[in-house]
């Protein structure tokens, strides 16, 4: 067994606090990695509180980690001790449906195994994910990042950067597109920087001006206040592809009524309570309201790869551990520009 220290959730009420853990030695197929740096996701917010009613204390969140190989099992093949590896949302899965033989492991038929409180297929414990100062998994669900990119500002690609380029990979947006990415936050900046970067003509929906001048150097083409049902008027009727990656319950019909007939609004965003919608905004433009997750291990390298060769990473505040509550309390009031990352190396 290998120590571990990181910080855990011991109740959907309890603050984080540090907490010591081990994790399984690694199989000839695994890495260990020294976790350098993990982003902090609204998903994490959302599991250490217990909001989507399936969480497992102690609970030791984060799912965008980037670190140092510290050990290499006899069959690894990516990696050699002293390279970066990083790893998202997925640890593991049944690796034989068709799912995961496509390499879409986020949709594997027997479940994927997520980076944290999630069964372990080898030992069954339950996953404790990178707000800690190692990690083990499978080079499989590992991935190598360009050197040029600064490492702080990678890790949050691995979830929110795949969970914003794979839908926008798969609805095809690209020059001639009129794409709508809603809320500026963790996903959203990412969102937008792909869209922007694929080409097409971007709007960023806010519910904050104040971040406005942000969403113009990020790569909007327009922004608006979506509290402003003027400004949501204006573009009725002519999206063909709108991104919502909003965190709290908020009106789907604003965004449905803004499509054009045959477009496509795509939900990441994962509230704690389900949306309603009018049925006849969808019939009267046969529009499609669809959903989407993380994304598979093949297209999360494609990602990274792809964000070496354009020079994009998040836009990052970095903090130390000890920071993490009040991290997400800032988080919760839209205050964060536009990921915090922590400093692993301030794990006390
Ligand atoms: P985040 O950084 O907190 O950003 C959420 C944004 O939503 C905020 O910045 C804000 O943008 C907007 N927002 C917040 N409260 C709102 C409200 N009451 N009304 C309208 N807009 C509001 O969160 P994140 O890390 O990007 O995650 C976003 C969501 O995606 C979370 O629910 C998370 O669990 C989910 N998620 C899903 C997947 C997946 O695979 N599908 C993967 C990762 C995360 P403005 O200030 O611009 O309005
Ligand atoms: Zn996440
Ligand atoms: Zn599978």
């Amino acid at each position: 067994m290998t120590a571990s220290k990181g910080y855990a959730a011991l109740s959907a009420q309890s603050a984080l606090a540090p907490f010591s853990f081990t994790r399984r030695d690694p199989l000839a197929t695994d890495i260990a990695i020294q976790v350098l740096y993990c982003g902090v996701c609204h998903s994490d917010l959302h599991m250490a509180r217990n909001e989507w009613g399936q969480s497992v204390y102690p609970l030791v969140p984060g799912h965008e980690i980037v670190g140092r190989v510290t050990a290499a099992g006899s069959a690894v093949t990516k990696f050699k001790v002293g390279d970066i590896a990083a790893v998202g949302v997925i640890v593991d899965s049944c690796r034989h449906c068709a799912p995961c033989q496509r390499g879409e492991e986020q949709f594997c038929n027997e479940g994927a195994t997520l980076t944290y409180a999630a069964p372990d297929r080898v030992d069954g414990s339950i996953t404790m994910g990178g707000y800690a100062s190692n990690y083990v998994v499978d080079e499989r669900f590992a991935h190598t990042v360009p050197a040029n990119l600064n490492l702080a500002a990678v890790a949050p690609l691995l979830c929110a950067g795949i969970t914003t380029y794979s839908p926008l990979r798969h609805w095809k947006v690209g020059p001639g597109k009129k794409v709508g990415i809603v809320g500026l936050g963790g996903l959203g900046h990412m969102g937008l920087k792909f869209a922007h970067s694929f080409g097409a003509h971007v709007v960023q929906f806010t519910t904050s001006l104040r971040k406005k001048e942000d969403a113009l150097r990020l790569g909007a083409d327009e922004v608006v206040l979506s509290t402003d049902p003027q400004a949501m008027k204006a573009h009725a009727g002519s999206f063909d592809f709108i991104l919502d990656a909003v965190s709290a319950p908020h009106s789907i019909d604003d965004y449905v009524t803004l499509l054009k007939q045959d477009g496509t609004l795509t939900l990441v965003g994962l509230p704690d309570v389900p949306p309603t919608f009018s049925v006849f905004n969808l019939i009267t433009k046969r529009v499609s309201i669809a959903g989407s997750m993380i994304g598979g291990m093949p297209e999360t390298q494609e990602m990274l790869d792809y964000c070496g060769q354009h020079n994009i990473v998040s836009d990052v505040e970095v903090v130390r551990m000890d920071q993490i509550n009040e991290a997400f309390e800032r988080m919760l009031k839209q205050d964060v520009k536009y990921r915090f990352v922590i400093d692993m190396r301030t794990l006390a």
